[in-house]
């Protein structure tokens, strides 16, 4: 896709910047020998899928290490153990950029590709961000339905079809496992995001992932 290497290059975010930066060389203790990605990171998956997963920014430790979405942290160990109970990927977890992950009919990506501290973008760097999440999701031309991960994964959809369609009067508000018909009748699905916190705290778990997963991949 042209749009990641313009996605790969930025440095619009001063903030955003520094910081992938200061984690890539700083690292956690238990990956001190590898080298950090330290870059944005662009989404990943079949180009021709019916369905998007689109979540919040890489992970310090996750994506922004390994150079891939949702590949060598928590929430991709948990998100990846239920797209394969589910056979959308080829394998139960997603370590890093050669383990041979192949997703089915699916790709991945987030609304603003450089992690932010404390998992907190500010709007401005969601702003700036916007236009490559917008470029993305047009350059998905056969995508049909889309699953938000969060309410600024889903709020992020909402702006891309708010500004896709001003004429339309778009109230949408983020809800686990609520879905709606988007104006060019795409399916829109907010469902929580597979983070630690919303792990560990119960809000999701593995059997609400796959009933979620049921209903978007039926
Ligand atoms: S968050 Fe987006 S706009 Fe900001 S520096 Fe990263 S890629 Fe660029």
């Amino acid at each position: 896709m042209k749009i990641h290497e313009d996605i790969i290059k930025c440095r619009i975010c001063p903030r955003l910047v520094q910081f992938r930066e200061k984690v890539a060389k700083e690292k956690r203790k238990q990956y001190i020998d590898e080298k950090y990605w330290g870059k944005p990171v662009t989404g990943f998956g079949d180009i021709k899928a019916n369905i998007v997963i689109v979540g919040l920014a890489p992970a310090a430790h996750g994506g922004n290490r390994t150079g891939r979405v949702f590949t060598g942290d928590r929430s991709a160990e948990f998100l990846y153990r239920c797209l394969h109970k589910k056979g959308v990927s080829n394998l139960s977890n997603s370590l890093n950029v050669n383990d041979g992950l192949q997703l089915k009919n699916t790709y991945i990506t987030t609304a603003l590709k450089c992690v932010p501290p404390g998992d907190k973008p500010t709007t401005k760097e969601l702003f700036n961000c916007f236009n490559y999440f917008d470029a993305e999701l047009d350059t998905l031309k056969d995508s049909k339905k889309i699953i938000a991960l969060g309410k600024i994964a889903f709020d992020a959809c909402i702006k891309y079809y708010k500004n896709k369609f001003p004429d339309i009067d778009l109230k949408h508000s983020f809800k686990h496992s609520e879905y709606f018909k988007m104006p060019d009748n795409k399916i829109l699905y907010g469902c929580y995001h597979p983070s630690p916190r919303n792990v560990n705290t119960g809000r999701i778990d593995e059997k609400k992932m796959i009933k979620f997963l049921d209903l978007v991949y039926s």
